[in-house]
C-alpha cells in the first residue's frame, strides 16, 4: 500500500518534505510541468511552480523547468517560441529545458517491452537529470478522459514522433485544399514519402511516423489522423510511455486537483472550471497519485472517464493501485 499526501490548503512544502528524494546537492532536479498552451489560464500557476523550485534550491538542488515540444502546430511546436510563450506565462524564475530541442527531434528510444510497444521515444535530454519532479494539473482530457500524472510522465516527456505514434495509427494525412504546394515537407521528409502531384499525398508504405512534416507545414495542411487510435489502445500507449520512463529515473509525483477543467490545458482558450478546487495530492507512486485524485475529485463531484488507463496502468503494476490518504492540514 503507498501512501498518498493530502492537502487542500496547497501546503507544497509539507507535501515534499514528505515525499522528497532526500539531500540532492549538486544535482539537476528536472520538474515537468505544463506551461499551458496560449489562452490557456487554468494551468497551474507559475508561482506554485516556483515554490517547488525553491525547496529544491534550499535542498542543495538545482530546479529545472521541463517540457517536451507539442504534436500540432502552435507556440508550442518549437523550443524558442514554447519557452517565449511559458516565460508571458510567468515561468521565468528557472532555466528551461525543451528535452526534445528546438526542431523536436532530439530523442532517446527507452525499452518497454509491453504490449503496444517494444520502446518509447523520450525527449532527448532527460537523462540528464539526477531526480524528477512529476508537477501535474488533475482534469480532464478527450482521449484518456482524465489526466494527472501518468498522463503528464507518458505523453507529456515523449517526442513528437512519440506522440504521433500514441495519436495514431496510421501516418499523418495531407488536406488537398489547404496544400499550396509549396515543397518544404517534401524537402524535409527523410522517408520520400510524400508526393504533391495532382493530389498531395503521403505514402504509408514509406511514412516512418517522425511527425516532421506536421510541425513545420505553415498551412496546417498536414494532420494527424486522431481517429485510427481508440481511446483505449491510446491510454494503453500513454501508460506504457510512463512505465518506460518510470524504469528509467527516479521520480516523484505532484497532481494539483485546482482549476479543474473539462478539457487540458493544450485547449488555446480559457476555460471555466466545472467544480470547485479539491487540493494537492504528492506520493512516489505515479498509479496511487492519480487514482487517489481522481477518487476525491468524483467524491467532490464529477467522475471523469478513467477505467482504460486505471485498469491497464493496474495491469502493467504502474503504482500499488491501493493507498492510504494522509490529511496534512
Ligand atoms: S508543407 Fe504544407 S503547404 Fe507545403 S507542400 Fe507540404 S503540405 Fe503542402
Ligand atoms: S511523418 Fe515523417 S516520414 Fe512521414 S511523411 Fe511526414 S516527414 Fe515524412
Amino acid at each position: 500500500m503507498s501512501d498518498v499526501y493530502f492537502t487542500k490548503k496547497l501546503d507544497i512544502e509539507g507535501v515534499l518534505d514528505k515525499i522528497f528524494f532526500g539531500d540532492v546537492s549538486g544535482q539537476r532536479v528536472g520538474i515537468k510541468v505544463h506551461f499551458g498552451e496560449k489562452g490557456c489560464t487554468t494551468f497551474v500557476p507559475a508561482k506554485h511552480i516556483k515554490r517547488i523550485c525553491d525547496y529544491v534550491e534550499k535542498r542543495g538542488g538545482t530546479p529545472v523547468l521541463l517540457e517536451t515540444n507539442v504534436l500540432y502546430r502552435g507556440e508550442r511546436t518549437r523550443a524558442s517560441t514554447h519557452i517565449k510563450l511559458a516565460k508571458e506565462h510567468g515561468f521565468d524564475f528557472a532555466k528551461i529545458d525543451i528535452l526534445d530541442g528546438e526542431d523536436g527531434v532530439l530523442e532517446e528510444a527507452y525499452p518497454v517491452g509491453l504490449a503496444h510497444y517494444t520502446e518509447a521515444y523520450i525527449g532527448g535530454s532527460l537523462k540528464k537529470y539526477d531526480k524528477l519532479i512529476v508537477a501535474s494539473h488533475f482534469k480532464g482530457h478527450i482521449l484518456t478522459g482524465f489526466a494527472g500524472c501518468i498522463k503528464n510522465t507518458g505523453m507529456g516527456l515523449a517526442t513528437r514522433k512519440g506522440k504521433l505514434r500514441i495519436h495514431a495509427s496510421r501516418p499523418p494525412l495531407i488536406r488537398p485544399l489547404k496544400c499550396n504546394k509549396c515543397g518544404l515537407c517534401v524537402k524535409s521528409c527523410q522517408g520520400d514519402a510524400i508526393t504533391l502531384g495532382f493530389i498531395p499525398r503521403i505514402d504509408k508504405t514509406k511514412c516512418q511516423s517522425c511527425s516532421r512534416c506536421i510541425a513545420l507545414c505553415s498551412k496546417r495542411a498536414i494532420i494527424t489522423p486522431f481517429w485510427s487510435a481508440s481511446f483505449k489502445t491510446a491510454s494503453e500507449r500513454i501508460v506504457e510511455y510512463a512505465y518506460a520512463v518510470q524504469k528509467q529515473h527516479e521520480l516523484i509525483y505532484l497532481n494539483f486537483a485546482i482549476n479543474i477543467t473539462r478539457n487540458c490545458d493544450c485547449m488555446g482558450r480559457a476555460q471555466k472550471p466545472i467544480m470547485k478546487d479539491v487540493g494537492l495530492f504528492g506520493s512516489k507512486d505515479l498509479l496511487t497519485v492519480d487514482l487517489a485524485a481522481w477518487e476525491r475529485v468524483k467524491d467532490s463531484g464529477h467522475e471523469f472517464r478513467s477505467k482504460n488507463t486505471v485498469r491497464y496502468a493496474k495491469k502493467v503494476r504502474l503504482g500499488e493501485g491501493k493507498y492510504k490518504l494522509i490529511d496534512l492540514d
